[in-house]
Order: C-alpha cells, then structure tokens, then sequence
C-alpha cells in the first residue's frame, strides 16, 4: 500500500514536471509574438498599431484589415515558425472587427479604408475619407490626421526588402437587394480573381493595373496573389498558383501595394476567402519554404 501510494506520488511529480515544462514552453513561445504597441491618435480615437516581431526571415507582413483575421492569423503562424515582422491595427471599439477605420473629431465622424490611405497624392487621400455624420468637412486637419496614420504604418514596412499583405475577401456572387418595400438593385459580385480581367469590354481599376495573370482554373476564385515584380510572378506560374503582376503605372488609389511598387519594393499580396486560415497558410508556405 505504501508502496503504491509513493508509486502514486512519483506519478504526481511526474505529471507536475510535465505540465510545468509545457507551461514554461507555452509561455516562452508566446512571449516571442508579445506585440509591442504603438498609439496613433485620430481625433478622439487612437488606433494601436501592433508590431510582432521574432528573429529569422527578412520578411515584413501588413495586415491593416482588422476584420481579416484569417489572414491575420496565418501570418501570426508563419511569423512564429520562420520568424519576421508582422504588423497589423487594431481601432474597433464595438466590440467587433472591423475593415473600415472609424473616428470622431469636433463633433463629426469620419470614415476610411485602411488600405487606401497610402499615396503622395493628397487629393486621392482626400476622396478615401467620407463623412459619416455631423456637420465637418474632409479639410486640411483630417486629410493631416489620416495621413500621419498612413507615414506611422509606413514607417514599419519602409526598410523591408519584402512586403507581404495579408488580406481576405468575401468573394460573393451578384445578388438582388431589396431597398425600401418594391426597389430592388443588383449588387455585383465581389472581389476576387475576375476583378482583373476585362468584362464586357469594361476596365475596372484593378484591371487597368494588371499586366499579366496566370489562373490555375483547379483553385477557387478567392485564393489568389498579386505581385509587383515579374520574377515572383514566373516563380508562381511554376508552383501554379494563380497570381496576378501588378503593371508600372497601376492607378493610384491609395492602396499599399501601388505605394509600395512605387518605392520599387518586392510586395506580395496573399488574398484568400474569410475565415480561410489553412489555405492562406498554404499560400504562405509556398512563398516562405525555400
Ligand atoms: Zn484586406
């Protein structure tokens, strides 16, 4: 009996020591992707910009879609297994994730895309801010606020040799919507690969800037990439991956990868449907393997 209860014991030491070493683990490995915040202050918000960090590839993932947090989370994966940069935003104050940045100044809500804030031109800036409500204008103050969140998240990525954008889409068909009781109207089908390709003799921005695509007809229309130099582009078309090579003179609409292209960067955009987290780490892993 007593025999069996120091047995017992031993067990107990033992599982304690277990427990221990993989509460010591878990705690190390996750101390590694602690964020280290910075404070941008927009008004009467402020939005943290998070910055993970661990040490191997020279690689810089930006995630400025709070809502896309599949993406997110894949990015956190490879951050953890290769090392890197990871920087992503947090703003949303509901309770939710959000993809739009909200805030409030002198009495008026303002509202913009995250990743159309990245230009020289300050008109472009200008447009990508909408009065929510109140009575303010998109004035010289706002357009400066907006503009310092944009040289913050910069200022992050600009000594990068390599930016990758995390996004996700919802890639949903046309639909009708009815507005009010009788008026209906067509909404049209979402982003996803077709953006790029002409239709009905029509081009859209996305298809203005694009100067080559290889679609792999195997894989889904949300999973794709966008690059901005050719040799990433002839590296996916080997691996078959659907991809899409951004041109020289793509308009500018304030997004991060005609800024970054600007800048001659390496950038590569890895899209993938919400709430896809193994196929964006696929998708990761292709770039990031070799
Ligand atoms: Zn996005």
């Amino acid at each position: 009996m007593k025999n069996h209860l120091m047995h017992k014991s031993t067990r107990t030491l033992q599982f304690n020591w277990v427990i221990l070493t993989l509460f010591i683990c878990t705690t190390l490995l996750s101390q590694d992707l602690n964020p280290v915040y910075k404070k941008i202050h927009l008004g009467d918000q402020v939005v943290q910009l998070k910055i993970y960090q661990k040490p191997g590839k020279n690689v810089t993932y930006a995630h400025v879609h709070e809502n896309e947090e599949a993406s997110l989370a894949a990015g956190l994966r490879m951050v953890g297994k290769y090392g890197g940069k990871l920087i992503t935003l947090a703003h949303s104050t509901d309770g939710k994730t959000n993809r739009n940045v909200t805030f409030s100044y002198k009495k008026t809500v303002y509202k913009f895309d995250p990743n159309r804030i990245y230009t020289q031109d300050l008109n472009v800036l200008k447009n990508s801010i909408s009065v929510v409500k109140g009575k303010g204008k998109v004035d010289d103050e706002i357009i400066k606020m907006v503009k310092n969140l944009a040289d913050q998240v910069w200022m992050e990525l600009a000594d990068s040799p390599f930016i990758l954008a995390l996004h996700n889409n919802k890639n949903t068909p046309a639909e009708y919507k009815l507005r009010w009781l009788f008026w209906k109207h067509i909404e049209p089908e979402s982003y996803n690969i077709k953006s790029y390709i002409k239709s009905q003799d029509q081009s859209s921005d996305s298809n203005k800037s694009c100067a080559d695509i290889y679609i792999n007809p195997a894989l889904n229309n949300s999973e794709f990439f966008i690059v901005t130099q050719r040799e990433d582009f002839n590296m996916l078309v080997k691996k078959r991956y659907t991809v899409v090579l951004q041109n020289d003179k793509p308009v500018d609409d304030g997004s991060m990868s005609v800024y970054a292209s600007g800048f001659g960067k390496r950038y590569i955009n890895a899209e993938a449907k919400l709430g896809r987290i193994e196929e964006q780490t696929t998708m990761l892993e292709i770039l990031l393997r070799d």
